[in-house]
């Protein structure tokens, strides 16, 4: 009978009898406590489905969890690759346009657009102005610099 019982509680794979088998187990004879301790043993190895599902769960998200990280990472270092990149494309554009301007009497010049790639006239008008101001060169062009659309395009603008 008591055999019976510890049969029907393995079939169970309820781990939740194991806490009463331990417990059961220490006031048992020795013969039976062998058969508790089987029965402890069967259904420790028996998870249930869903305890596996659930780690199985755990590994997906931390996996995706880490892809995610390094995603990030990738993306700072190639936006700080960029950041460089224009940093020195600036400046070489700044003294080649120094240099073109260099003992020469003011002059419009065309200046090439960073976002569309079109070039626009920088009248000398503008440039003294610029100069008075402080700024740097223009980068956009009149289009580009009070179009709300910001650059990369994504298309979605
Ligand atoms: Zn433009």
């Amino acid at each position: 009978m008591i055999l019976l019982l510890i049969e029907k509680i393995k079939e169970s794979r309820n781990q939740s009898f194991i806490p009463y088998l331990e417990l059961w187990k220490e006031i048992e004879y020795k013969k039976m406590r062998k058969e508790i301790n089987n029965a402890i043993t069967v259904l420790k190895q028996n998870q249930p489905a869903d305890r596996q599902a659930e780690q199985g769960r755990q590994a997906e998200q931390d996996r995706q969890a880490e892809q995610g990280r390094q995603a990030e990472q990738g993306r700072q270092a190639e936006q700080g690759r960029q950041a460089e990149q224009d940093r020195q494309a600036e400046q070489e554009r700044k003294k080649q346009i120094e240099k073109a301007m260099e003992g020469n009497e003011p002059h419009d010049f065309y200046l090439k657009c960073w976002i569309c790639g079109e070039r626009f006239l920088f009248t000398v008008g503008e440039q003294q102005f610029y100069k008075q101001k402080g700024f740097s060169l223009p980068k956009k062009c009149e289009d580009c610099r009070y179009s709300y659309r910001e650059w990369p395009f994504t298309g979605e603008n």
